[in-house]
């Protein structure tokens, strides 16, 4: 069998990595400037972390995505399906409820979660979390939104929508399941099989069923938000009102649910046209009560979760330019066997100043320079006897063909020089001049 990547999973090659660096680095100076420090959780846990936080009501589907395993020493442990557990695992483990309040943090990496794949769904996954631990404010809710709003503005992302909606408190949504549950059942018959499982577990997240038939008996029927109550009520007014005085734009949606019963009062998502069907770049909530779960102290919280990919694709399809790779300010050519190694160790020193590479064999100059084109190369610098001899590097500027030589010591101020606008390869001849006259 020809080995490849399991399905649902993707090498990332070197092409892709600089937008995934840029996008991370966005991520990292919005959410720093807002105080929020970056956490790394392990990638698996214990099971017992996730099973806890999804409760017992959780939904058969979340618990068949997980990725358990007893490890040689019998212990069951989960590939993390999602950040939260883990954070907040963390956040007990690690005393954080004494800690300057709130605590605000953020992680990204992989997560994993045995899913149906297609376009924006996958096994192995990458997001970007963010907790916001210890205030019931409705301020910190809408920080929590405005942060995410903030983040994929900066990376150049509009016209994204936010959904707005409460899945209540936990009376409200005992309600709702109760309400679901009278109103479905006389047409369980009807429902396909998730959305009975779900009936039975988990009612509200029969909202969310996909089936046109499904969703068709839903449809004339009351919201989680027709079930809050006055306090639920004014923390959701609150945070709308917070938005609306920041200049955020959403829409209400009342019929978000979120698949995980820790889930209180806010809920929202955020989507973006033109990605498929897996519209949602991420989502988040209140989880009041889920650090308690965990074995901390009962603290509130407000977290979400951001898919990378689908960002990435979102970006794409709405045209904004991916970074590229830093291309190489130098390529070296050896024209004899003995520069092989001189221009190998030319480009060492010259790596404290600027991205340098070399070839590995001797080149006539001709094959050389295409070497250093294909390279992607600003200059390419021809090392062989002529140039040993008199100390210099044959050094040429590939944009524009012009050509000079150049002595070894006034390499690093020529590689050092900022290409700017009008000049935007930091095109040198007479930055060269510059730097041999100064010599
Ligand atoms: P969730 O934790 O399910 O609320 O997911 C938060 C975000 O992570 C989603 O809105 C997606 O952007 C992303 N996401 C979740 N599951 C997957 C998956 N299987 N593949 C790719 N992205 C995902």
């Amino acid at each position: 069998m020809k080995l490849r990547a399991v399905k649902g999973t993707a090498d990332r090659l070197p092409a892709d990595q600089p937008r995934w660096h840029h996008l991370l680095d966005v991520t990292s100076r919005v959410l720093g400037r807002a105080g929020v420090q970056e956490i790394t959780p392990p990638v698996f846990e214990f099971a017992e972390v996730f099973e806890r936080s999804v409760g017992e009501a959780a939904d058969l589907v979340v618990q068949k995505e997980m990725y358990t395993f007893d490890d040689r020493g019998g212990r069951r442990l989960t590939l993390r399906p999602e950040f939260t557990a883990g954070v907040l695992r963390a956040y007990a483990e690690h005393g954080m409820h004494t800690w300057p309040s709130p605590v605000k943090l953020w992680s990204h990496g992989p997560a994993f979660r045995a899913e149906n794949v297609q376009r924006g769904r996958y096994r192995q996954f990458h997001q970007v979390n963010v907790e916001i631990v210890g205030s019931p404010a409705p301020v910190a809710d809408a920080e929590a939104i405005a942060l995410f709003v903030d983040v994929l503005r900066a990376l150049g992302l509009r016209g994204v929508r936010v959904a707005l909606g409460s899945v209540g408190d936990p009376e409200d949504r005992a309600r709702f399941n109760a309400y679901l549950r009278d109103a479905l059942e006389p047409h369980a018959a009807a429902l396909t099989e998730t959305s009975r499982g779900r009936l039975r577990l988990n009612p509200m997240r029969v909202l969310d069923a996909k089936d046109p038939g499904d969703q068709a008996l839903v449809a004339p029927l009351k919201r989680p938000l027709d079930f809050l109550n006055p306090a639920a009520r004014g923390h959701f007014d609150a945070v709308a009102a917070c938005l609306d005085a920041w200049g955020i734009s959403y829409a209400v949606d009342p019929s978000i649910v979120r698949g995980l019963d820790y889930y209180r009062r806010t809920a929202f998502e955020i989507h973006a046209e033109g990605i498929g069907a897996q519209s949602a770049l991420g989502g988040g909530g209140r989880y009041d009560g889920l650090v308690a779960q965990l074995g901390g102290p009962d603290v509130p919280g407000i977290g979400w979760a951001l898919g990378i990919e689908r960002v990435l694709d979102a970006l794409d399809q709405a045209g904004v330019a991916r970074a590229a790779a830093e291309r190489p300010q130098l390529y070296l050519v050896a024209m004899d066997d003995e520069a092989v190694v001189e221009a190998a160790g030319l480009a060492r020193t010259l790596r404290a100043h600027a991205r340098v590479e070399h070839g590995y064999t001797k080149r006539a100059p001709g094959k050389g320079l295409r070497d250093a084109d294909r390279a992607g190369a600003v200059y390419a610098g021809l090392l062989g006897g002529r140039e040993r001899a008199a100390g210099v590097v044959q050094l040429k500027h590939l944009a524009s063909g012009i050509e000079r030589q150049v002595p070894f010591a006034d390499l690093p101020a020529l590689l050092a020089i900022e290409p700017s606008p009008s000049d935007p390869d930091g095109f040198a001849p007479t930055a060269a001049a510059t730097a041999s006259d100064a010599a």
